[in-house]
């Protein structure tokens, strides 16, 4: 029996059939529409899964990738090695007085739109960010002056033991889109927002403003990562990029968007190394201009193509 089989078999015991896939072609999980295949693709039920497969991980040296709605990644076209691990099916929300609880394979936006319901305000900044919760924790996404640091009290997570371990805000680090999930090697599996109570008409008011501002900037009718580039201080990526005249350029099928600078879009088949040729381009073009370095606020993993 290969190596491959063998790790499949042990994935079996841990995870049910139907949730765990071999060779999954990640471009299918993907906002960009790119990326290669994972070596396995599970789907866990259970916090209890998730410790298992980490403890196989750690024991049997197999790596893992956290892979949220994909809306913040660029996967290479060589695919990723080991176990992609993705928490759809753990997507609950509820509500216990003026907190929200949510699993972190629910969606931020559904997040967002429970609160609305319960009429509790603080999420409304998250009404049209494409990512999950666990995804949202991970980048401390934010928009229109909101963020997960302000409404997050805390989260559970799986830490690299394999334990579910319940971690303070305070203590994640959380910063203009970073925390220090990834360093920490935990999962989140689960997040406590605390809320305060509002009128309905009140929080859709401004929901329904972020989504119309948000609608008639973003270029949302292509496959894309969203903003490409972190804001560098005392800038702002999109205007820097708008400046240097690269709306419409493009390098294979990707294309910095005519509509909002800040997007790269995968406007007609575009590669991952369109996407990654581009993202320099664009670097390299903003700092001979006006001598800034662009972050890349995109994370971008993943083997190249033998
Ligand atoms: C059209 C568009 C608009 C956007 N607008 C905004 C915006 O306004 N504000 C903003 O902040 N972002 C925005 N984004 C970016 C993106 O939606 C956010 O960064 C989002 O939080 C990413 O969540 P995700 O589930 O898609 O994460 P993914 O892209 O799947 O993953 C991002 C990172 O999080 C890690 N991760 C995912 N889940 C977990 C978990 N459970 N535990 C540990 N690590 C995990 C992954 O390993 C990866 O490193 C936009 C993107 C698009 C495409």
């Amino acid at each position: 029996m290969n190596k491959k089989q063998k790790i499949y078999n042990k994935l079996l015991e841990l995870v049910k059939e139907e949730n765990v896939k071999v060779d999954e072609m990640l471009k299918d999980h993907l906002y960009t529409k790119l990326g290669g295949k994972a070596d396995f693709f599970i789907t866990p039920t259970s916090y209890e899964e998730i410790q298992n497969v980490v403890k196989l991980s750690n024991e049997d040296n197999i790596p893992f990738t956290l892979l949220g709605n994909g809306s913040n990644l660029i996967i290479k076209d060589g695919g990723i090695r080991g176990i992609v691990i993705n928490l759809k099916h753990l997507d609950t929300i509820y509500s216990e007085g003026n907190t929200v609880v949510a699993q972190s394979g629910a969606r931020i936006i559904d997040a967002s739109r429970y609160a609305l319901d319960k009429n509790l305000s603080g999420l409304e900044f998250a009404c049209g960010i494409p990512g999950t919760v666990g995804g949202a924790l991970y980048m401390n996404a934010g928009a229109y002056g909101g963020e997960i640091k302000d409404v997050l009290d805390y989260a559970f997570v799986v830490d690299k033991q394999g334990n579910l371990v319940k971690r303070l805000a305070a203590e994640l680090d959380l910063d203009y889109r970073t925390s220090n999930i990834s360093a920490n090697g935990d999962i989140v599996v689960e997040a406590t927002f605390h809320l305060k109570p509002a009128n309905y008409e009140d929080i859709k008011e401004v929901m329904d403003d972020l989504t119309y501002k948000r609608e008639s900037k973003q270029p949302l009718e292509y496959p894309s990562c969203g903003s490409v580039f972190k804001r560098p201080p005392g800038y702002f990526a999109g205007k820097l990029i708008q400046d240097s005249d690269l709306q419409g350029t493009n390098i294979g099928g990707a294309e910095v968007s005519k509509k909002h600078a800040g997007f790269i879009i995968n406007k007609d088949n575009a590669t991952t190394s369109d996407y990654i040729s581009l993202i320099e381009h664009v670097q390299k073009t903003v700092k001979e201009k006006f001598g800034v370095d662009l972050e890349r606020e995109v994370r971008i993993i993943g083997d190249d193509k033998d």
